[in-house]
């Protein structure tokens, strides 16, 4: 069983992601931490993010592992532990423009391919592309959304405290990068079923995907 999630930043995706793939037994894989992980290593390593082809360039040689317990899930780059730095606003604000480099997503397309393939009794894979490109044959899509102001309204709460204005700013134009980038972008997959999130509880979030991969 692989379940696809994808869906804007704030619309749940994480939280949803995890909580479903332990209610199920599932494995659990957070793509965004893959694409965060390599964008620490690169500015780590003092290597221009905006420069393309010095990202392309370097893009083989950090080892990025993911470890797939949704109750405890880990990333590690060369072995050091990563997950703390990659929520930084630095990696945060400049993610998108390493996402956006063909280079970096075969890479990391193929790491995802890989630990989903891999996993044993299934996995929820949370992402952008996941539906669209990553694993287009999944048995089932989930495209979370909602509005620009719910998504700010959650991100600004796990910041603890941050700016809804300016949170709500950086998301929008962070989705548009996403959106707007010619490999693969942010996309709802033909099959997918839409979950617009605005208006309901982490919980029936929840309640409703675990419903449609019991269907
Ligand atoms: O999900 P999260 O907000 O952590 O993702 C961080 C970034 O990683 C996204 O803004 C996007 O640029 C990139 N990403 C991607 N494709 C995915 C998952 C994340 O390009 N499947």
């Amino acid at each position: 069983m692989i379940v696809a999630i994808d869906g804007p930043s704030g619309t749940g995706k994480s939280s949803t992601s995890k909580a479903v793939a332990a209610k199920l037994g599932l494995s659990y894989l957070d793509t965004g931490a893959q694409y965060r992980a390599i964008t620490w290593w690169m500015i780590s390593n003092g290597i221009d993010v905006d420069d393309a082809e010095a990202v392309a360039d370097a893009a083989g040689k950090p080892v990025i592992v993911s470890g797939t317990d949704p109750a405890r899930p880990t990333i590690t780059v060369d072995g050091v532990d990563a997950s703390g730095p990659i929520r930084t606003e630095e990696v945060t604000s400049r993610v998108s423009a390493v996402s956006a480099v063909p280079e970096v997503r075969a890479l990391i397309t193929e790491l995802q391919r890989t630990i989903a393939r891999s996993a044993e009794g299934g996995i929820v894979v949370e992402g952008r592309d996941i539906g669209t490109t990553v694993l287009p044959d999944a048995d089932l899509k989930i495209f979370l959304t909602a509005s620009p102001e719910a998504r700010a309204a959650r991100r600004s709460g796990e910041l603890k405290g941050a700016d809804v204005a300016a949170t709500r700013q950086a998301l929008i134009k962070r989705d548009a990068a996403d959106s707007s980038r010619k490999t693969s972008p942010l996309a709802k997959a033909g099959d997918a079923v839409e979950v617009d999130t605005t208006e309901l509880t982490l919980d029936q979030v929840i309640e409703c995907v675990v419903t449609l991969v019991e269907e």
